[in-house]
């Protein structure tokens, strides 16, 4: 039995503004807190329902050598692994030996999702916006696609309002969800209490796990596999120039296309 967290920050009880997220910002080391306990809360609903095999990777880019390195080690819980500096989207390893499920604790809604607290697709800095097969999706998305390339369901998040119910339009209704916050606008929010956020993420990554018979299936998409991506800036293009599968539509638009949705985000997004 293994299970695998791809963790993200902005979706964290508490946290509305990019201070909080971002290595050397004031608010970072607050941010660092309440997201470390939000995951120990999640490692603890995967222990209970059984598991023994938790790896969770850490996916926030904080920027510098915090990226993808911000959970504090040692307040972490034990009894699970801890995946630290690893590109986001790239740690596929559990996925491709056999996993059970993915679970996103900590995630945001797609870039341009108006009651989305902290939104973006990858980079708010590159990207504008993701489709699948032409459908809109955010990281949320995307890691359900690769995941589901490895016949991986993913089966639970946590976030805002925006999140859970972009994660539910896209899985279906029995995909689990923790709400911790509700926005008043990208940078404000409806928070609970860290401790009553925490234990509504332990007590839901508890009954999805323990119910395997209620999940989603893994993300069904009709093969060959399209992913379009609308870059912020027509210069981004130069990056894709010659790359294998890829195909600059315009200065601002990229199509990359494959047999299944792994090959095409490697191609995408080069190892
Ligand atoms: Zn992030």
């Amino acid at each position: 039995m293994r299970v695998v967290f791809w963790c993200d920050m902005e979706g964290v009880g508490g946290i509305t503004k990019w201070d909080q997220v971002m290595a050397g910002a004031a608010q970072y080391e607050e941010g660092r807190r309440l997201y470390t306990e939000e995951i120990n809360a999640a490692v603890r609903g995967a222990k209970k329902a059984g598991y023994k095999e938790i790896i969770v990777v850490d996916g926030h880019g904080a920027g510098g050598d915090y990226s993808f390195n911000s959970l504090i080690k040692d307040k972490l819980e034990s009894g699970a692994e801890y995946v630290f500096g690893y590109r986001w989207g790239c740690y596929v390893e559990p996925l491709k030996s056999g996993c059970d499920a993915m679970l996103l604790p900590g995630a945001h809604a797609m870039a341009g999702t108006a009651d989305g607290i902290l939104c973006h697709t990858m980079s708010s800095q590159n990207f504008y916006n993701a489709y699948i097969n032409g459908k809109a999706v955010g990281e949320s998305g995307i890691v359900a696609a690769i995941a589901a390339s490895f016949n991986v369901p993913t089966i639970f998040a946590s976030g805002d309002e925006a999140t859970c119910r972009e994660v539910r339009d896209l899985l279906g209704k029995q995909v689990y969800c923790a709400q911790v916050k509700q926005s008043l606008n990208r940078f404000a929010a409806r928070c609970l209490a860290p401790h009553d956020a925490c234990a509504l993420i332990e007590k839901t990554v508890h009954q999805a796990l323990k119910n395997p018979k209620s999940w989603p299936k893994p993300l069904k998409l009709k093969l060959p596999v399209e992913l379009k991506i609308e870059l912020s800036n027509p210069e981004k293009s130069n990056d894709f120039i010659g790359r294998v599968g890829c195909e600059i539509v315009d200065p601002r638009t990229i199509v990359c296309r494959g047999k299944n949705f792994w090959e095409v985000w490697n191609n995408f997004w080069y190892q």
